[in-house]
């Protein structure tokens, strides 16, 4: 079986979920732009048809570009659910958009997940053994067999429970079953997954902002290890694991959430700017000017910007119409990308020293190029404040960010990053001002300290 060390993981996505809401696909097509930036190689909405059949929609694309008028018309009701899925390197194909739709026992439902599952491959090896074929390399094919095929027939409250209890990992988890709106996460609470209401109706959606946009306003998080069910009476609550923990994923607030969103209670732009606050006075830089790697950066470099009393300055620009650049296949392609999304605003860094603020390095793409940009530009001095702690360990909860080995920090001291991105200086944020900045006393750092939540399943059968 496959190690999970050298594997590659995938599914970082958006989940959305709506019940008693009219025009629910409509809806969820918002909510889904809203989510955009979680996921831009497809998307997908099943919805709850007024004659309890379940139709979908999905394709490969923007949301924009999948949905239109007639799309959206073919999916009439007041419940749905929809998704968003990130581009990743190596499994892209059509056949893991979700949501997936699947019947069983006569009943079909809609499955859509975020997420990945540690021990996947191992259930579905034992299940194979057993002769089930699944389709696609997705876990939520995998969830939704098990729900199917729980043994608790058509209790599925208590065959999504057995589901969620058996599968290891990272998941924020909607179905659409029978009728009824499910939502859950696991009990780690690797995935934010906030619940809002509609009017007469309710929401749920991966951020805080999706809620924004459609107008809906937040009730609560789901809980670690909750299952809600919504339905006509309301909202139900249970739990598919007991010993739950709080711990979030440092990159949804350091990276991958919108600035807008709040999780868990965390305003996202409130974090990175403290951060960025609390780098600035962990590292300070002899800098004429302070600027951020636009957009992701900005709430951290205005924070650094003013703990330092430095003007922000708009030193980099960003082609708002260039394709993400971080999931490119040869590294060549990457500086490429980097290349034609970033430019130097020269008028603004020549004869400069200028502190850039980036929110992580990874590989090491986007510094090295950035740094070498800023020189060719006329900045005098470039000092790169990063504000995580360096990105030394891979992770196997749905964050995209490739194999030990590719990650620049898993073998390299700071002074070795330093060099390779040939920054005049180098500093990182440290992991006890990442705990500082969110307010929280658990989290999941382990990308930054190897320290993982979970067991790893590193089979060898
Ligand atoms: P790299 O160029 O490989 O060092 O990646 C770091 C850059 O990519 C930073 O500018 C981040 O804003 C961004 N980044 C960090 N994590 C991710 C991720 N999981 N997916 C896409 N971009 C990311
Ligand atoms: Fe997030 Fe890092 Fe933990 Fe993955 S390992 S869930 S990226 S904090």
């Amino acid at each position: 079986m496959e190690n999970l060390a050298s594997r590659e993981l995938h599914e970082e996505c958006g989940v959305v979920g709506f019940y008693g809401v009219d025009h629910a696909a409509t809806h969820a097509f918002l909510a889904l732009q809203a989510l955009q930036h979680r996921g831009q190689q497809g998307c997908g909405i099943a919805a709850l048809r007024p004659d309890g059949t379940i139709g979908l929609h999905k394709g490969a694309g923007l949301v924009k570009e999948v949905f239109g008028k007639e799309e959206i018309a073919s999916l009439p009701g007041n419940a749905c659910i929809g998704h968003v899925r990130y581009p990743t390197t190596n499994v892209g194909g059509q056949e893991n958009l979700q949501p997936f739709l699947f019947t069983r026992k006569g009943c079909s439902f809609a499955l859509a997940h975020n997420g990945n599952i540690v021990n996947a491959d191992r259930v579905k090896s034992y299940l194979e053994r057993r002769g089930h074929l699944f389709h696609s390399t997705s876990d939520s094919e995998l969830f939704a067999y098990l729900v199917g095929t729980g043994v608790h027939g058509d209790d599925w409250e208590a065959n999504i429970c057995a589901a969620a209890n058996l599968l290891d990992g990272a998941f924020a988890t909607v179905i659409l079953i029978d009728g009824v709106l499910y939502a859950c996460r696991d009990k780690y609470g690797f995935r934010p997954l906030s619940l809002g209401r509609l009017g007469k109706g309710y929401v749920v959606a991966s951020e805080t902002c999706a809620l924004e946009t459609v107008g809906a306003s937040f009730i609560r998080d789901v809980e670690p290890g909750e299952l809600i069910s919504i339905d006509r009476n309301g909202v139900h609550s249970s739990f598919h694991a007991h010993s739950c923990s709080r711990c979030m994923c440092s990159m949804e607030l350091i990276y991958f959430a919108r600035p807008d969103s709040v999780i868990e209670g965390c305003s996202v732009h409130g974090f990175r700017r403290l951060s960025g606050r609390l780098l600035q006075a962990e590292h300070p830089a002899d800098a004429d000017l302070v600027t951020c790697v636009p957009e992701s950066s900005m709430s951290a470099a205005i924070g650094y910007a003013e703990a330092g009393g430095l003007p922000l300055e708009m030193g980099l620009l960003k082609n708002m119409y260039v394709a993400r650049t971080f999931i490119q296949p040869t590294q060549s392609l990457r500086d490429v990308g980097v290349k034609m999304k970033l430019s130097p605003v020269r008028s603004i860094v020549r004869g400069k020293r200028v502190a850039v603020i980036d929110d992580s390095i990874v590989r090491g793409t986007t510094s090295r190029i950035i740094v070498q940009m800023l020189r060719d530009a006329g900045a005098t001095a470039v000092h790169m404040r990063i504000a995580s702690p360096p990105y030394a360990w891979p992770c196997f909860y749905g964050i995209d960010t490739g194999t030990r080995e590719q990650l620049l920090a898993a073998d390299r001291s700071v002074e070795e990053i330093r060099a390779f991105i040939g920054a005049d200086s180098l500093e990182y944020l440290s992991v006890d001002a990442l705990y500082k900045a969110s307010g929280r006393e658990q989290l999941c750092t382990a990308c930054f300290d190897g320290k993982y939540p979970t067991e790893l399943y590193q089979d060898n059968d």
